[in-house]
Order: structure tokens, then sequence, then C-alpha cells
């Protein structure tokens, strides 16, 4: 069966390829959300892939255009936010970490984390940064948080968020 289907694709490999493409444009979204749920069923393998594909020179020239792609992104966003800035938010939660409450020093390095994720449209602005601890921010990854709720659901583990107004 196997065989079959190889030699079907590769006989009729453009067609394909334009049909995928045709259902890639008219729905976007439905396959986001599929390739989504298959990343998650299958991490372990994706992991395994990606450590894989990064080795040889396709993967190395993929990652390299996403992170151009991402460098490109960040310059289009709105960035006023200065160092005293930074440091009056410091300051405002007393030099701690917005979600575990883990003191900040030479250890624990404070990171600026956006509320709205630049990735979903936040920019680099004061009202969208607070300060978090390398693991939350890690964590926190590209979620939206809600500052004003005291505790918000992050996949399994449950993180409280500190304010201190
Ligand atoms: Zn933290």
């Amino acid at each position: 069966m196997k065989i079959i289907q190889k030699e079907y694709y590769q006989k009729n490999r453009k067609e394909i390829l334009i049909y995928k493409k045709k259902i890639r444009e008219s729905n976007p979204k439905l396959l986001n959300e599929r390739s989504r749920k298959w990343r998650e069923n299958n991490l372990e393998y994706v992991r395994r892939r990606d450590r894989e594909l990064i080795k040889t020179e396709r993967g190395k020239a993929n990652h390299q255009r996403s992170c151009i792609k991402r460098r490109t992104k960040i310059k289009e966003i709105i960035n006023t936010l200065t160092f005293k800035e930074w440091l009056d938010i410091l300051k405002k939660y007393h030099f701690k970490c917005a979600y575990c409450g883990k003191e900040f020093d030479l250890f624990t390095i404070p990171e600026r984390d956006h509320i709205i994720p630049i990735s979903k449209g936040g920019n680099n602005i004061k009202e969208n940064i607070i300060p978090a601890c390398r693991n939350c921010n890690a964590r926190k990854s590209n979620k939206i948080i809600n500052i004003n709720q005291e505790e918000k659901e992050w996949g399994i583990k449950k993180v409280k968020v500190y304010i201190n107004e």
C-alpha cells in the first residue's frame, strides 16, 4: 500500500502540491488548528525531528529565515520603553518576579515580559511590560495574560500574578 501511495505521489506531485496549497489558502485556520493538535499529540517525535532537522543544511536555512522574520517583526512594533521606565516597573514590583514572587539578584535576572506578546500584536511600551524571572517568562511563552485576574492557568500549572499597585 505504501509503495503504491509513493508512486502515486511521485507521478502526481505537482497536482498534489497545488491542491494542498489551495486547501491551505482557503482555510488556513483549520489547518493551523489541525497541525497544532498533531504537534501536541506527537511532541516527542516533533522535538526529535526538530533536533535532527537543525543539523541539516535545509534546517539551518529554515532556522535562519525564521530568525530574520522574527527580527523584522520586532522592528515593526512600537518601541518606547526607556531604561528609566524599566527601572520604574521593577520598583513597582519590588524587584520581584511578577509571577512567582522570586526576588531578583545576580542569579535571577529580570526579563521583560510582554503582557500581550509581541507575536500577538503587543508593543514594547511600559504599559505592556512586567518583570519576570527566566523560568516564568519561558513558561508563559506567547500566551496572553490578564493581569486583572488573580490567577491564570497556563497549561497544567497555575501561576499567581502579583500586582503591587
Ligand atoms: Zn518567576
